[in-house]
């Protein structure tokens, strides 16, 4: 099992398919994106799909997500959901997207076996689109949802980020949005995980902001009926329910106490927390011809170092060298 030494044990794995993303969010990367990872330092599929596997079956991992970048760039994408699948105990396989090109994946995808998405979503308005992700493909990303949806890749669930003077007035719409079509949206507050190093705490909108936005428009009642346990969401229940929108407050709100997630890298580095300072390499260890049981052991080491919380908040912060983009979100 990865149990690390403050009695965490890590069940929820992240993967990151990709350092490759087909859009610019300026919390995340510059316009002109970054020097992606050459081919020869991803992870193969069959690479993915070992250490996956090594994951499940030895490890204790019960749920896989497939993230990025941008997961629906890599062309393998329903081989590798289709294989994690048939991995014995089955974990629950997900997906982290930005919704361009899910229009037409989604029925492969549910073919393969995938349970469910998470698409993300921060405006509605075609004009802030542009500006905040310097892509004109708001319509692929609404076709991707309705597709998602369509697919029976439920419940679909809306990531949405805002940032102040940009998107910051669009929260009950977007909450209006999702609750129209049956998706479950959750606000995330912006870390401090852009490329470009620009994230400061008074242009994040907190936790309070966005549930001070929402409460004239909607009645908001925390949500006790599940154990909140270790999903980052705080949950409420709009409107009396049985909708619900979540507030992910990783900096004023975090969770780390109760945070159950590791991540693969792209290049095959296992984290142990998106703040990381330090990574432990499979990759080369697994291309030098590394065992499955000492790849066990890498991984197992690399999760007993993870630290109590991401100590933001800490004068000695330091913002991990990759973003977001290259950690996989
Ligand atoms: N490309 C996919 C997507 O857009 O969902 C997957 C990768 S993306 C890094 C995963 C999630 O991280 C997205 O919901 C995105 O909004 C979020 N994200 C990226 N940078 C962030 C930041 N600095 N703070 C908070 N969330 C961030």
């Amino acid at each position: 099992m990865l149990n690390d030494s403050y009695g965490r044990v890590a069940t929820d794995l992240r993967v990151s398919l990709t350092d490759k993303c087909n859009l610019r969010c300026t919390y995340c990367m510059p316009p002109e994106g970054l020097d992606w990872l050459p081919n020869a330092k991803l992870l193969t599929a069959d690479e993915i799909v070992r250490l996956v596997t090594i994951g499940v079956e030895r490890l204790g991992i019960t749920e896989v997500r497939y993230t990025g970048g941008e997961p629906l760039l890599r062309r393998e994408l329903p081989d590798i959901v289709a294989r994690t699948t048939r991995l014995s105990p089955r974990p629950q396989v997900s997906l982290t997207t930005n919704g361009i090109g899910l229009a037409r994946l989604a029925p492969a995808l549910a073919q393969a076996g995938l349970d469910r998405v998470n698409v993300s979503l921060d405006t509605l308005e075609r004009e802030t689109f542009k500006r905040l992700a310097h892509r004109d493909r708001l319509a692929d990303v609404l076709d991707g949802l309705a597709a998602a949806e369509d697919a029976g890749l439920r419940p679909v669930k809306v990531n949405a980020v805002l940032m102040r003077g940009i998107n910051d007035h669009e929260a009950p719409a977007l909450l209006r949005y999702c609750l129209e079509r049956g998706y479950e949206l959750r606000f995330i507050e912006q870390m401090p995980l852009d490329a470009q190093h620009g994230w400061t705490r008074d242009n994040m909108i907190t936790a309070d902001e966005i549930l001070a936005m929402l409460s004239p428009v909607f009645e908001l009642t925390p949500d006790d009926r599940e154990e909140r346990g270790s999903a980052p969401a705080e949950r409420f229940l709009v409107d009396g329910g049985p909708a619900r929108v979540g507030v992910i407050g990783s900096v004023t709100r975090p969770f780390c106490g109760a945070c159950d997630r590791v991540r693969l890298t792209a290049d095959g580095q296992v984290r142990n927390c998106l703040f990381a300072r330090e990574e432990s390499d499979l990759k080369t260890a697994m291309r030098a011809g590394a065992s499955d049981d000492e790849l066990a052991a890498r991984w197992i080491a690399a999760v007993a170092s993870k630290r109590p919380g991401h100590g933001i908040d800490d004068p000695a912060f330091l913002q991990p060298s990759r973003p977001m983009s290259a950690i996989g979100g």
